[in-house]
């Protein structure tokens, strides 16, 4: 399903322990740049759901747009909404998008049958129904709440994230 949240919890984690070298407002746009391409697929009725978008290739070309186009929105927004941050470098932009969108590929294969991740390379998608469902939500919900943590203190201790 197109922008589910479950993404997140790995993105925070990262966050928690990337810090300032991390950008989690790039690694959330990427999600949402990500599933672009299966929200118009259900809305026009198309036949494939996840295709070239949800590839490594894909999530490479993707991964270009959101570090680019990342950095002056989140910092935009971050500024708009008075959030205490460090300033966003092009390194954290471009960490928070590629994470993004390649672990975004890496998860959605796990349980959508549709994907062929390897695509021009391979056709066949190997990750999928290596996790059951149940463990994958467990585990980024895990990661979410541990992230949430290590953010929350990294807040505590510097003032800012
Ligand atoms: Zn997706």
């Amino acid at each position: 399903m197109p922008l589910t949240p479950l993404h997140l919890g790995p993105g925070a984690a990262f966050k928690g322990v990337a810090g300032r070298s991390f950008s989690f407002m790039v690694f959330g746009g990427a999600q949402v740049l990500m599933d672009i391409e299966p929200l118009m697929a259900m809305i026009r009725g198309w036949p494939v759901l996840h295709g070239v978008s949800h590839t490594v290739a894909g999530a490479l070309v993707v991964g270009l747009v959101a570090g680019a186009v990342g950095r002056p929105v989140s910092t935009w927004v971050l500024e708009r909404a008075k959030i205490p941050h460090f300033p966003i470098t092009w390194r954290a932009s471009f960490a928070g998008a590629f994470v993004g969108t390649c672990s975004h590929v890496m998860l959605d294969a796990l349980m959508h049958a549709d994907m062929r991740p390897w695509w021009p390379i391979g056709m066949t998608n190997p990750l999928l129904g290596a996790v059951s469902i149940d463990a994958l939500h467990g585990l980024c919900m895990g990661a979410g709440v541990l992230g949430a943590a290590l953010i929350t203190w990294r807040y505590h201790r510097a003032g800012r994230v």
